[in-house]
């Protein structure tokens, strides 16, 4: 099977390991399969804003530069460790309350996607360009809640149609609503820092190719979680 992480962020946004040496890190891991999924956060309100003015996002100016890096180091990761890299974006909708809050993946993005759009047209946006779609942390967290993001999950009956899959767990957390509802579920390492390596993470039977990916993960058979220690 392969050994997947779809939710990886480098200094492209607020991670600490910058994109080429984050590559290093899953290749020497022995990975198969990662998505590289910085933030595009909103600025349409004080706390987006404040991540901006940090570079904590992605922006339409920097998404070409973002996605041609990618696909460099994707070329490298291929021939050096036989390791696929897609591109992907977490779509934040930062606000104060949790309810309001929510983050998504969008994995085999190919245009740049404000997250100030609403959550309909980014979904539909997400669906005209083939890419996956994922909740993230949808669930209450173990260590942030006040940065729980709930909106998904409290909106799930309007919005789980447009949702490939559902993060069932996020590195050290595991969400069980998602199996009692059963969605479609991944589970990621939510990357910022070297150690994020030894978190949950998704076993796929699959071939090593995107769309393969893509298909198994919507069809969510072949799909199994596992603990990946040191
Ligand atoms: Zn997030
Ligand atoms: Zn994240």
């Amino acid at each position: 099977m392969l050994l997947c992480d779809f939710h990886i962020h480098t200094t492209y946004s607020d991670g600490s390991v910058e994109l080429r040496r984050t590559i290093d890190l899953y290749g020497q891991a022995g990975f198969d399969a990662i998505a590289i999924t910085d933030h595009v956060v909103n600025g349409d309100n004080p706390i987006g804003r404040l991540a901006h003015r940090f570079r904590y996002s992605v922006t339409r100016e920097n998404f070409a530069a973002y996605m041609g890096h990618i696909r460099e180091e994707a070329g490298r990761a291929w021939d050096k460790y036989r390791m696929l890299v897609i591109p992907g974006v977490e779509i934040s909708k930062n606000h104060l309350t949790p309810d309001k809050s929510a983050h998504m993946l969008i994995i085999d993005v190919h245009d740049f996607i404000p997250a100030c759009m609403s959550f309909e047209e980014i979904f539909v946006e997400a669906k005209r360009q083939n890419a996956l779609t994922v909740a993230c942390h949808p669930h209450y967290m173990s260590a942030a809640s006040d940065r729980n993001t709930l909106f998904l999950w409290n909106n799930r009956e309007k919005y789980a149609r447009y949702i490939d899959a559902w993060e069932i767990a996020n590195r050290d957390d595991v969400f069980n609503v998602i199996s009692l509802k059963k969605y479609p579920y991944i589970a990621n390492s939510d990357f910022h820092k070297p150690r994020h390596l030894y978190s949950w993470k998704t076993l796929l039977n699959c071939e090593k190719d995107t769309d393969s990916i893509k298909r198994c993960i919507r069809h969510n058979k072949g799909v199994a979680l596992t603990l990946f220690r040191n």
